[in-house]
């Protein structure tokens, strides 16, 4: 149910799906639901609407200053030291990283999938990976660069949250093949994240989890590119200041 208080910044932010593994480690993490509304900047909603969800969202998060980025499905990850307030839109990237805490991080998602990545050490990334981005392993980008913030894959804690499922994902032989190498003649479906979880494996990590939700599957409660949604939702991740 899409939130239809367009009353301004007195909205609640009420809707999250958490991710698991994090809270133990100082990490807050999770996905907005749809019943907060669309965070997307290109949906055609009225503007204000959609920065007082924003707003919204950095007050729920003790006003911290906010990394987002346009996102170009590509395998940037973007590098944030803590000295500046507000919130920042960067150019061109699908990953976020924070050596330190107290700098959230969002990512907007329709069907590809947040991968949220974190380090006791309060050491965190955010990804935005859809086909390309998983293709381009913006995932082995992210777990390189943490490794230089003393967050080595062995110690790391991954979920990739809400996105579409294997069952509901297919996708041309052009891009089966960008994806598992493998050729196929025609449409195949293909699991994004069981992919990802793959790839991060072979990386060193070994605390892997993945959402049971599927964007496409419970389109009540997420938006779906696949099914029609122009709405997007939220990766959210922030290392709680220690
Ligand atoms: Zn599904």
């Amino acid at each position: 149910m899409a939130a239809e208080n367009s009353s301004g910044p007195a909205q609640r932010l009420d809707g999250r799906e958490v991710a698991p593994g994090f809270a133990a480690i100082g990490i807050s993490a999770f996905t907005t639901t749809r019943e907060v509304g669309s965070f997307g900047l290109q949906s055609g909603e009225p503007v204000g609407e959609v920065f007082a969800r924003w707003g919204a969202l950095r007050e729920s998060l003790g006003g911290a200053r906010l990394a987002s980025a346009r996102q170009v499905h590509g395998a940037t990850v973007v590098r944030h030291v803590p000295g500046w307030t507000g919130w920042l839109r960067a150019d061109d990237a699908d990953g976020h990283l924070s050596p330190l805490p107290g700098t959230a991080m969002a990512v907007t998602i329709a069907d590809c999938v947040p991968v949220f990545i974190g380090h006791r050490n309060g050491a965190t990334a955010l990804l935005h990976s859809g086909w390309r981005g998983t293709a381009a392993r913006i995932i082995a980008e992210a777990v390189d660069l943490l490794a230089k913030e003393n967050a080595p894959a062995v110690e790391l804690v991954v979920h990739c949250g809400p996105a579409i499922c294997g069952r509901c994902y297919e996708v041309s032989p052009d891009v089966y093949a960008a994806l598992t190498g493998k050729s196929v003649d025609r449409p195949t479906t293909v699991d994004l994240r069981a992919l990802i979880a793959d790839h991060a494996r072979a990386l060193g990590v070994r605390e892997i989890t993945i959402s049971e939700r599927c964007t496409r599957c419970d389109n009540d409660r997420f938006f779906s590119h696949r099914a029609g949604d122009t709405g997007r939702q939220l990766g959210v991740m922030m290392a709680e200041p220690r």
